[in-house]
C-alpha cells in the first residue's frame, strides 16, 4: 500500500446539511484516492433559519434533564437524518436501532456532551456507509485526560495504530471519551481540531477542510466590499487574524498540525475547483503587490492607563501592576507605554466584576498620579509576512487611518514584524478597516 499520499479531509455541518449535499460530499472524497479519512460534522443549517442538529440535540437534553419528554422532539432530529438516507437511496441501510439507543441514554441523563456528540456519530455512520469506508467511533481514538484536556499522547498512540489498519475510514468529529469511558465534546465547532488530530495521526500530507466559503478572505466581507480571497497564508498569520476575530477555522485546530509541520487547505464544497486558502507552515511566497496578508478587527476592548512622574526609573512599577491583573485571574492584549505611562490594553468583559476594586487595588499596589479607564476600543490587527523589511508599511496603515479622519487610540507593532495593531474607537473600526484595504488592495 502506497501511503506516500494521505489527505484527512473535515466537512463541516453545511457541507452535509442534507441528501444533495452528501452527494457533492462523496464526489469530492471518491474523486482523489488520497482522501481516505474522513472527519465529519453533524448536519448544520439547510437554510438561513434552519436549526443545527447538534444544537437539536442540546435541545432535547436539555428537556430530559427537566424530565419532560423528549418524544416529538427527538422525531425531528430523526427525520433529519432519515431524509438524507433516503434522498441518498440507501434502501439497505437504517438507523433505527441507533437511534432507540441514543433516544434512551439522552432519556436516562447521559448529558449534553453525550447527547451533542450523537449528531457527529450518525452522521459518520451515513458517510461511511455511503463510502464503503470503515467507520471508526472516536470515543475509541480520541481521548481526554481526567481535567478535561484533550489527551494528546495516549490518543496519538491509539489513533496512529489504528489508521495502519485501516486504509479508508470515516471518523466522527467533535468528540471523544473521558477515562471511564463516558463521551466528552470539544468546544463548539469541534470537529476542526478531530480533523487535525486525524491528520497528524496518519501522518497526513495534506488537511483538508471543507466548508462553505472559498478560504479565508483578506478582509471581513460583512464590512469590505468583495475583499480578495487569501491564497496561501502561515500559521502564524493565521493564527493573528483569528486571534483578532476572523473566524472559519476553530481557533485549537491549528495545534495539532502545526506541531508536525502539516499544511491545511480550507476548501469549499459548493465550488471545490476554487482554489481555497493554503495554511503552510513557513513560505517564501510572498504577495509582493499587495504586502499584507489580511485585516481583521474585534471591538469590546478597554485601556486602563497609569500615569505617575519619573515612572521611568520606578524599579518594579510594570511587575506591581500586573501582579493586580494576575490575582483577579485576568488576561491582558498590550501593554503600550511611555516614559511616564503605562497602559494595559484588555478584553472590557473581564472588568465587569470588579472595575471599582481593581482601580482601588492599583492605587493601592503603585500609588499612581492619576489612573483612568476607557471603553469602546477596537482593536484592528494588519498581518502580513510580506512586512518584514518592506519600509513604510506602517506609514501607510496610519496615512490611511488619517486620511479617512479616524483618531488613533493606540499603535503596537509586534516585534516579529507580522502585524501591526491598532486602536481606534469601537464606532470606527469599520471604516478603519475600509481605509487600509483600500490602500494596500485597491
Ligand atoms: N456539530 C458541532 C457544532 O455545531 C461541531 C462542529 O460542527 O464542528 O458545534
Amino acid at each position: 500500500m502506497n501511503r506516500d499520499h494521505v489527505k484527512t479531509v473535515k466537512f463541516g455541518g453545511s457541507s452535509l446539511s442534507d441528501a444533495n449535499q452528501f452527494k457533492k460530499v462523496a464526489d469530492i472524497i471518491l474523486s482523489d484516492e488520497n482522501r481516505r479519512y474522513v472527519v465529519p460534522s453533524a448536519p448544520g443549517k439547510r437554510y438561513k433559519d434552519d436549526v443545527k442538529v447538534t444544537d437539536m440535540l442540546y435541545k432535547c437534553n436539555a428537556l430530559a434533564e427537566k424530565d419532560e419528554s423528549i418524544d416529538v422532539y427527538f422525531d425531528g432530529i430523526k427525520k433529519r437524518y432519515n431524509e438524507i438516507i433516503q434522498g441518498l437511496g440507501m434502501t439497505e441501510f437504517s438507523l433505527e436501532e441507533e437511534f432507540e439507543t441514543v433516544k434512551k441514554n439522552i432519556k436516562n441523563k447521559s448529558g449534553s456532551d453525550y447527547a451533542a456528540s450523537r449528531g457527529e456519530y450518525l452522521n459518520g455512520k451515513i458517510l461511511a456507509a455511503y463510502l464503503g469506508y470503515e467507520f471508526i467511533d472516536a470515543a475509541d481514538v480520541i481521548f481526554f485526560k481526567e481535567d478535561g484536556r484533550f489527551d494528546e499522547d495516549k490518543t496519538n498512540a491509539v489513533l496512529k495504530g489504528l489508521l495502519k489498519t485501516h486504509d479508508k475510514a470515516v471518523i466522527p468529529g467533535f468528540y471523544g471519551s473521558n477515562p471511564d469511558g463516558t463521551i466528552r465534546t470539544f468546544s463548539r465547532g469541534g470537529s476542526d481540531i478531530t480533523g487535525s488530530i486525524v491528520a497528524r495521526a496518519c501522518d497526513a500530507d495534506l488537511y483538508e477542510n471543507w466548508t462553505d466559503v472559498s478560504g479565508f478572505l483578506m478582509a471581513d466581507p460583512r464590512i469590505v466590499e468583495n475583499p480578495k480571497p487569501i491564497e496561501i497564508i502561515t500559521y502564524r498569520e493565521l493564527r493573528e487574524l483569528s486571534y483578532m476575530g476572523a473566524t472559519v477555522l476553530h481557533e485549537d485546530a491549528i495545534f495539532p498540525v502545526r506541531t508536525v509541520g502539516i499544511p491545511v487547505q480550507i476548501k469549499n464544497t459548493n465550488d471545490p475547483d476554487a482554489p481555497g486558502t493554503l495554511i503552510v507552515p513557513k513560505t517564501d511566497v510572498v504577495d509582493t503587490e499587495h504586502v499584507i496578508t489580511g485585516i481583521a478587527g474585534k471591538k469590546n476592548f478597554s485601556v486602563i492607563t497609569l500615569e505617575q512622574d519619573m515612572m521611568n526609573s520606578a524599579i518594579g512599577f510594570g511587575r506591581k501592576v500586573l501582579e493586580v491583573f494576575e490575582k483577579h485571574g485576568m488576561v491582558f492584549e498590550h501593554l503600550p507605554s511611555g516614559i511616564d505611562t503605562m497602559s494595559v490594553v484588555l478584553g472590557t468583559g473581564q472588568l465587569e466584576r470588579c472595575r471599582d476594586e481593581l482601580v482601588n487595588e492599583l492605587c493601592r499596589a503603585v500609588e499612581p498620579d492619576c489612573i483612568y479607564i476607557e471603553d469602546n476600543l477596537a482593536l484592528l490587527a494588519v498581518v502580513g509576512r510580506g512586512m518584514v523589511g518592506e519600509r513604510g508599511t506602517a506609514a501607510r496603515v496610519f496615512n490611511a487611518i488619517a486620511k479617512a479622519g479616524i483618531n488613533l487610540r493606540m499603535i503596537d507593532q509586534g516585534s516579529s514584524e507580522l502585524n501591526i495593531i491598532v486602536g481606534v474607537n469601537e464606532k470606527d473600526l469599520d471604516n478603519a478597516m475600509k481605509a487600509i484595504y483600500e490602500e494596500f488592495v485597491k
